[in-house]
């Protein structure tokens, strides 16, 4: 078996968080297990947390849509989620729920090594970039960064489900999706390592901190 598809099947019994308690099922993700391209949404809804499938409902035929327009369907992709469990009434995910969560998006990039990782919207944003910047100010722009051990090229896009209410917000989602091919060809850049200094001589700071 596929060792994402162990990792699924441990997490189909997770009882990290109170998440637990209300769901259906665990919606782990789907998609290609090696896929080039990975997208991290929020958190399952209602019609997700009924079918186990991430992005199935409004928000996934945009995101199918967006997809088509770069000649590239569900099949080649992966699509994950921060929070794996539907939060009643699809509330914000709390703080404690993703830190409960994250372990098991971490693993997913970790086994798939996606090339690039789009998030969308702020939760995927926040939380894989590691700052608090939000997602008005950092959509479309790609970072090159590490992610379970990988270097991939992480992409912040507006979420479908913001986009399908506000005309201005789908036009850029729909601008920055375009682009999407374009980061998928271009090539790894792996940093040099950063020499450590070499000191032969005391500074004179150092002189007079009494260390010498
Ligand atoms: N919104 C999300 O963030 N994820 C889903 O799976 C569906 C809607």
């Amino acid at each position: 078996m596929h060792e994402l598809a162990v990792l699924a099947d441990a997490v189909a019994g997770c009882t990290r968080c109170r998440l637990a308690e209300g769901r259906t099922q665990v919606v782990f993700g789907s998609g290609h297990p090696n896929a080039e391209l990975m997208f991290v949404g929020e958190a399952p809804g209602f019609h997700e947390d009924k079918q186990g499938v991430p992005f199935v409902g409004q928000a996934g035929k945009l995101l199918e849509k967006l997809l088509a327009c770069i000649g590239l369907g569900r099949e080649d992709v992966y699509i994950a989620n921060v929070l794996k469990c539907r939060p009643p009434g699809n509330r914000d995910p709390q703080p404690d729920e993703i830190q409960a969560c994250e372990s098991h998006l971490w693993k997913q990039i970790e086994l798939i090594q996606p090339r690039v990782v789009a998030t969308l919207g702020n939760f995927a944003t926040k939380l894989l970039s590691g700052r608090p910047l939000g997602i008005t100010r950092v959509h479309g722009q790609e970072q090159e960064t590490s992610l379970g051990g990988n270097r991939v090229l992480l992409y912040p896009l507006y979420h479908p489900a913001a986009a399908l209410y506000t005309p201005r917000m789908l036009e850029v989602l729909e601008t920055d999706f375009r682009r999407i091919p374009e980061l998928l060809g271009r090539p790894v850049v792996v940093p040099e390592p950063v020499p450590m200094p070499v000191f032969d001589a005391p500074s004179q700071a150092a002189v007079q901190l009494g260390l010498f």
